[in-house]
């Protein structure tokens, strides 16, 4: 299957890849090095109680027994991987499609992971204990669901998120209209609505006469979708990956899992990716900006200076080359 996506939107569509393998690492690393466990010292007689339990069971006698914080802890651990794992599968499908061209399920996979997934994965960052308390009842369980959730919880839990990760670029207006405004031009729940469904009537996305939702896309339309496409996609996977990073560093383990490395190409890249919708002068800034990050070479770890002709080395030919002549892979795990 060929390759289709416009060469302008090259380094995005690889950098969205990058930001996924990231995520993927770190949910394996956390498998491997069994950080989504819970450390218990039970009695001899608790232990044999316990290899009887699973899942609700399990969770069940913890809290009966007196181990409610470890309970809380599991599920929450749980809750996140699992949550991320299905986020990935998702996100890795939508991009192939974008590679097959493939504009109407690329969209329509993008639904489930930007707005109940990523929901998820903030409420566990911004209000872990009330999200637990729902979810863990069998009276509230249907209030964690995304369609309870009003307004006013949506934009709180948004605009709690952007200040506990490093680095908020985006406002919390946009984050918000973005996944959940049928009116905003720029949202993607308009697009979800065309993309989804055949015809819609809705007055603020209604299908032209005549026409049929994404079906009779010409090149022009496609062209338009990918320009769309890569404009948000990695600003959000971005955003999703600070969420992710923030919850496995601060809750999850106390280890540091991802090195400065791995955070600088995550920025870098949402930098450079960030060309395409620039002025000339606000793409000055950005190059100045990046004037301030070294990233490091793989094999002599000499520092490399992201000097204007490096930033194009990266952004043309995904890679970046120290002093010495060694060429590093920009979007190869550090
Ligand atoms: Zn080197």
């Amino acid at each position: 299957m060929p390759y289709l996506i416009p060469e302008t939107y090259h380094f995005s569509h690889e950098y969205c890849f990058f930001l996924h393998d990231l995520m993927v690492w770190m949910v394996k690393e956390g498998e491997q090095k069994r950080h989504f466990d819970v450390k218990l010292n039970p009695s001899s007689e608790e232990t044999k109680v316990l290899q009887k339990f699973h899942g609700n069971e399990l969770y069940e006698w913890l809290q009966e027994n007196g181990h409610q914080k470890e309970a809380d802890l599991l599920t929450y651990k749980q809750i996140f991987v699992a949550t991320l794992a299905d986020f990935l599968q998702f996100i890795f499908n939508a991009l192939r499609s974008s590679e097959k061209g493939h504009l109407s399920v690329t969209f329509s996979l993008l639904r489930k992971p930007l707005k109940e997934n990523l929901f998820i994965l903030e409420s566990l960052l911004s209000e872990p204990k009330e999200f637990l308390q729902k979810f863990n009842s069998s009276v509230s369980y249907n209030e964690a669901a995304i369609d309870k959730q009003n307004e006013e919880t949506k934009r709180r839990i948004i605009t709690d998120v952007l200040k506990k990760i490093p680095l908020s670029l985006m406002e919390p207006d946009f984050l918000y209209n973005l996944r959940y405004s049928k009116r905003e031009i720029h949202s993607l729940e308009r697009l979800w609505q065309k993309a989804t469904h055949i015809v819609t009537s809705c007055q603020h996305y209604q299908t032209e006469s005549g026409n049929l939702n994404f079906v009779f896309s010409d090149i022009n339309a496609k062209k338009e979708q990918w320009r769309y496409l890569y404009f948000i996609l990695p600003q959000m996977l971005f955003y999703v990956f600070q969420v992710c990073r923030t919850i496995y560093e601060q809750v999850i383990t106390s280890e540091v899992i991802f090195s400065d490395e791995s955070w600088d190409r995550a920025l870098v890249g949402n930098m450079i990716s960030m060309y395409n919708l620039m002025q000339d002068d606000e793409m000055e800034c950005i190059q100045d900006q990046l004037l301030d990050i070294k990233l490091k070479c793989q094999i002599c770890g000499k520092e490399v200076s992201l000097t204007q002709s490096m930033q194009k080395q990266i952004q043309f030919e995904g890679s970046y080359t120290c002093v010495e002549g060694h060429r590093n892979e920009f979007f190869e795990l550090p």
